[in-house]
């Protein structure tokens, strides 16, 4: 091996072990300018040169919760402060042991297209539900990036497909995998603003959704069930939303954002006014 070579290999492990010491599944590298870029204002925050994206997967599945009306990402607190923080954390670690690099750490509000920069920096294969499958998480996690100066080798992409059996596209009760339209997405559609038609209000009964759908994610014979590390995402979770609850959890959870009254408008759809 090179020394060139071995010094990179270094300061990737460096990376490596401090992302997940901070708690993330697995990490690997892309080249910034092979993913399909988002417009969007986080765009500007792109350090300039930026060349390699840094990728980590987080996990946040913490059990199973009979009962549970939400979708299991919702469960614990806004994973956008929770990741957020954690990625903080690693470019302010970065900045320090990479003097002169330029580190930003993006989550889900990102001008990059996670999925596929997971897979390109070998993090796993897309499944037909469009999700991103890796060996550690199954598909219970949070994807974070990192733009970075730092000329680091990529990692190998991940090759390949899911097993294509099928399972989630006959779960979903909607029909929208392999759509071109996702707006009939369940977890879309308790998601937007306005009212809800009859039939909308029925599939959320049926399902009992108030927040979100895991269908898909539940029956992936890929998915694991491995717990997540995180200390934030097993604390304070509300896996039941009920009128009582959802106000005080307002701020603190990802549903947050969307205001108390499509949340008050979503229970009433799958329970009636009592709930
Ligand atoms: S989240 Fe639910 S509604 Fe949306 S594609 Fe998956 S199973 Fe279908
Ligand atoms: S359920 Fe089957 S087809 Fe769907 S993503 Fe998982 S492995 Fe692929």
């Amino acid at each position: 091996m090179s020394k060139e070579k071995m010094f990179n290999c270094e300061q990737k492990d460096y990376i490596i072990n401090r992302l997940k010491a901070l708690g993330a599944a697995d990490v690997g590298f892309c080249l910034a300018d092979r993913v399909e870029r988002i417009p969007c204002r986080a765009e500007q925050r792109i350090p300039a040169g930026a060349k390699v994206l840094i990728v980590a997967v987080f996990g946040y599945y913490s059990g199973e919760y009979p009962g549970r009306n939400v979708a299991k990402y919702a469960i614990p607190n806004d994973y956008h402060k929770i990741i957020g923080d954690l990625l903080k954390e690693a470019v302010a670690d970065f900045e320090e042991h990479f003097p002169n690099r330029q580190f930003a750490g993006f989550c889900d509000v990102s001008p990059f297209n996670e999925t596929q920069a997971a897979q390109l920096a070998g993090l796993g294969v897309v499944g037909k539900n469009g999700l991103l499958i890796n060996k550690e998480t199954g598909l219970y996690h949070f994807i974070g990036e990192i733009a970075t100066t730092m000329e680091l080798e990529p990692s190998e992409p991940s090759e390949g497909e899911c097993l294509g059996c099928g399972r989630c596209t006959a779960a979903c009760p909607t029909g929208a995998i392999g759509a071109a339209d996702k707006q009939g997405c369940l977890s879309a559609v308790t998601q937007r603003k306005g009212e809800l038609t009859a039939e909308e209000q029925k599939l959320m009964r049926k399902t009992g959704t108030v927040w979100g759908c895991d269908i898909c994610i539940d029956v992936c014979p890929m998915n694991g069930k491995r717990l997540t590390e995180i200390a934030a995402f097993k604390e304070e979770l509300l896996p039941v939303l009920e009128q009582e609850n959802v106000k005080d959890a307002l701020k603190k959870k990802a549903w947050g954002y969307r205001g108390i009254s499509v949340i008050k408008r979503n229970l009433a759809a799958v329970y009636g006014e009592e709930k």
